[in-house]
């Protein structure tokens, strides 16, 4: 037996089409939401990341605006921009991409994001309102990750879920978003104990550490939930042909690249899970969708205007 895959190309098409939708309410009422991104440097990863952000918003017709201050660019400089973005009220979202040049206060930077145009979700605002469990712009990978168990129809209520990571952006808000849908949650890091054991008492696991195939399958309760946040490149041979050596196919591609992205979750955890996100094509595409839906739900709730979709 195999795991149900969680795909998350056909959430993000699900999503893009509700997010259509209201885009197309709001035009009737003369609305046009959009997003502002900063993209300091020439980091090559950030400015694929930003074309990606500003391609899914030209795809819903929502308005975009990229901003590239130089790499040497000074705190001041980009606080200014900032202001100016919080001040322009065409904007509903600000993107600041990460990571920002090293002289360059990234917490000084995402806190003078204005909280109600925070989309990313990273401010101490934003994170308040969602550890009392009040509406606001929630991060966007972990939001993703609540649609994918959402819309597979995954129980939570009840369940032992287990998140692998304690970041602000990623492990902690998850954390508290299935806290909210009424799972027990347990939070594993670094120093957490006997981590396998804990795995095995998970119902749904949400690996979110950065270390590839770091969990073995023989960790996961047969017929749990799985979901896989870890992108990670991997490039060395004999690690590849380690984890794959049950994917032949992914491991010719390897060979013929010279990389592949796996996840947190060993490959064979396809084996003993009962549902699984693959990487790539699980969360993935789920972050981006996320980003365009708080910069709609931003442009709503700056308005007061209620969403055409269920639950939102
Ligand atoms: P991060 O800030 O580096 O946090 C990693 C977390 O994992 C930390 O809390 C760390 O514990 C924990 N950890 C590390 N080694 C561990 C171990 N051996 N056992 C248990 N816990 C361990 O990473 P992040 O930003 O949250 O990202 C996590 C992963 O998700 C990365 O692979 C990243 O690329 C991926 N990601 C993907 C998307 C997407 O759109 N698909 C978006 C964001 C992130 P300590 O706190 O004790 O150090």
């Amino acid at each position: 037996m195999t795991a149900q895959i969680l795909d998350g190309l056909k959430i993000r098409e699900q999503i893009f089409a509700e997010l259509k939708e209201e885009i197309a309410r709001l035009a009737a009422q003369g609305i046009r939401p959009g997003l502002a991104a900063v993209l300091a440097g020439e980091n090559p990863a950030s400015q694929l990341y930003v074309k990606s952000k500003i391609t899914a918003c030209q795809e819903l017709g929502l308005a975009s605006w990229r901003h590239t201050p130089s790499a040497n660019s000074s705190t001041e400089y980009v606080l200014q921009l900032v202001h100016d973005l919080n001040r322009d009220d065409n904007v509903d979202g600000i993107l600041v991409q990460l990571p920002l040049p090293k002289q360059i206060d990234a917490k000084r930077v995402l806190e003078a994001v204005a909280p109600a145009k925070d989309v990313d979700g990273f401010h101490p605002v934003s994170m308040g309102m969602l550890v009392s469990n009040r509406p606001g712009l929630v991060a966007c990978t972990p939001a993703g990750c609540m649609e994918m168990l959402w819309r597979y129809k995954i129980p939570i209520e009840g369940a032992n879920a287990v998140v692998l990571g304690r970041s602000d952006i990623v492990g902690k808000p998850m954390a508290l978003l299935l806290l909210h849908a009424n799972a027990t949650v347990t939070i594993c890091h670094s120093k957490t104990r006997d981590l396998p054991e804990v795995v095995r008492r998970a119902d749904i696991v949400v690996a979110a550490m950065g270390k590839a195939g770091f969990v073995q399958a023989d960790w996961i309760r047969p017929g749990a939930s799985v979901i896989d946040v870890g992108t990670n490149k991997v490039t060395d041979g004999a690690e590849a042909e380690k984890l794959l050596k049950n994917f032949p196919q992914r491991l010719e591609k390897f060979r013929a690249k010279g990389n592949v992205l796996v996840g947190d979750v060993h490959p064979d955890g396809l084996f003993t899970a009962g549902a699984l996100s693959p990487v790539p094509g699980g969360v993935g595409p789920l972050t981006i969708a996320m980003l365009m839906s708080n910069t709609v739900k931003a442009a709503r709730l700056r308005r007061g205007k209620s969403s055409v979709v269920a639950g939102k």
